[in-house]
């Protein structure tokens, strides 16, 4: 018998699909990634055994299940047998959208400073949002959308003092970002949370702000190929892909948007793992640790700000994944408990040192 597992949610994070079977033997079988949408009907979904599935492929063979690449990369992966995939009617956003986006340009509406007000409006548990943001935290109200003032001289000077090497920030600063088909270059900066591993109903261990939990092991995040650029808890990084690559990672690029969209986002992953919330449903990834983020990673996550927005020259519009992502269907709920003035406390002191 054959189990087919459809994922939604955070493993795939493009809400492209992987369909996989695990046979009552634990074998498993993968199939190439198909533009396949939900359908409630058909698809019974489990995420933790998704979860599970996600750690086994990846620690038997290395296999990246995800990203618009991996339909280029053949699975080393046992058997590629059997495989049958659904053609379902595409999904498109059921609510109202927390930003309106304008497809014809490509950007949300407003200037770069009102833009980043409704895109890091806070997300509480379950994707619910907190509403658009007054006023954004010092210093972003002052950067957002402005050109840097510093030189990559500069910034390279601040990377050698620090022991950084420059390409794990998401590729060398003389590169430009991504840029769409129709040439427009990368403007948003989201950010994700991992929403992994997935500890059920298992505390958080104590050390995972340490190099000993192998939540922070960059080797395995890089495989993922899920997102540009991977954070740990311990303030590294690994770049995925290079931000000069087109990528998509959000509903409203690859559902709503369609191609177009990609090259316009570059998205970055901070590990965080979940663990399920008692008096939620059954399986649930509500809970994250509190704080959600370390300063450690925080503080990276700010230096591959600075890093992409040197590359655009321009200060990117940072963005939260489930606010871009409000309105859909399964739309994410990440990045939890991400505190965001602190962030920006990091981001203005990086600038200060820079200037
Ligand atoms: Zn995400």
């Amino acid at each position: 018998m054959l189990y087919e597992l459809r994922s939604v949610g955070h493993f795939t994070d493009n809400n492209r699909i992987e369909t996989a079977f695990i046979s009552e033997g634990g074998g498993i079988s993968v199939g190439r990634k198909q533009r396949v949408l939900l359908n409630e009907e058909n698809i019974n979904v489990r995420r933790r055994q998704l979860r599970r599935l996600r750690l086994s492929l990846l620690s038997r063979s290395g296999v990246a299940l995800y990203g618009e690449a991996a339909t280029k990369r053949r699975f080393s992966l046992a058997t590629i047998s059997g495989l049958f995939v659904l053609m379902l009617p595409p999904a498109f956003a059921v609510g109202q959208t927390a930003c309106r986006f304008n497809a014809k340009l490509l950007e949300f509406e407003g200037s770069p400073v009102d833009q980043a007000k409704c895109l890091l409006q806070p997300v509480l548990k379950g994707a619910r949002l907190g509403g658009r943001l007054q006023d954004l935290p010092t210093p972003l109200a002052a950067l957002v959308g402005q050109p840097l003032s510093f030189t990559k001289g500069r910034f390279r000077r601040l990377l050698k003092a620090r022991d950084v090497v420059e390409g794990d920030l998401g590729g060398s600063v003389d590169q430009n970002v991504s840029e769409t088909e129709e040439g427009k270059q990368a403007q948003y900066f989201v950010i994700h949370d991992t929403s992994s591993p997935y500890l059920d109903s298992v505390e958080f261990p104590s050390n995972i702000n340490q190099d000993t939990w192998d939540g922070n092991r960059l080797a395995r995040w890089a495989q993922l190929k899920n997102a540009h650029v991977y954070v740990n808890r311990v303030g590294g990084s690994v770049t995925a892909e290079n931000f000069s690559t087109p990528w998509r990672a959000t509903k409203l690029e690859v559902v709503q948007v369609g191609k177009r969209a990609r090259g316009r986002f570059l998205h970055v992953e901070s590990v965080q793992p979940r663990r399920s919330d008692p008096l939620g449903p059954p399986t649930n990834d509500l809970l994250a640790p509190l704080p959600g983020f370390s300063d450690a990673q925080l503080q990276r996550l700010a230096l591959v700000y600075v890093a992409a927005s040197l590359r655009e020259g321009h200060w990117l519009i940072p963005a939260f994944h489930a606010v871009i992502d409000s309105g859909f269907k399964d739309g994410h709920d990440d990045p939890q408990e991400f505190d965001l003035q602190k962030w920006a406390l990091f981001v203005g002191k990086l600038n200060d040192e820079l200037r």
